[in-house]
């Protein structure tokens, strides 16, 4: 399990996998970030970018050894 905080507030999302966490994070942000879902200025290509930028943080973040809950 891998706990990893927004890229844009200090909401912690909880993960077992990238696939799990990134649904975590993405119920998030449909509540917290629904203004930066929503922007039309971002495509795919910008979705894509985050995608790889969240992973990349997950992938260097070490799995916690002691649960706390
Ligand atoms: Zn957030």
């Amino acid at each position: 399990m891998k706990t990893l905080t927004c890229d844009l507030c200090d909401h912690e999302a909880r993960g077992e996998t990238f696939e799990k966490w990134m649904e975590a994070l993405k119920s998030h942000y449909i509540e917290a970030h629904a203004d930066v879902m929503n922007d039309p200025s971002k495509g795919e290509a910008d979705m894509k970018k985050w995608m790889e930028e969240n992973k990349t943080r997950f992938d260097s973040e070490a799995t916690s050894s002691k649960e706390t809950t």
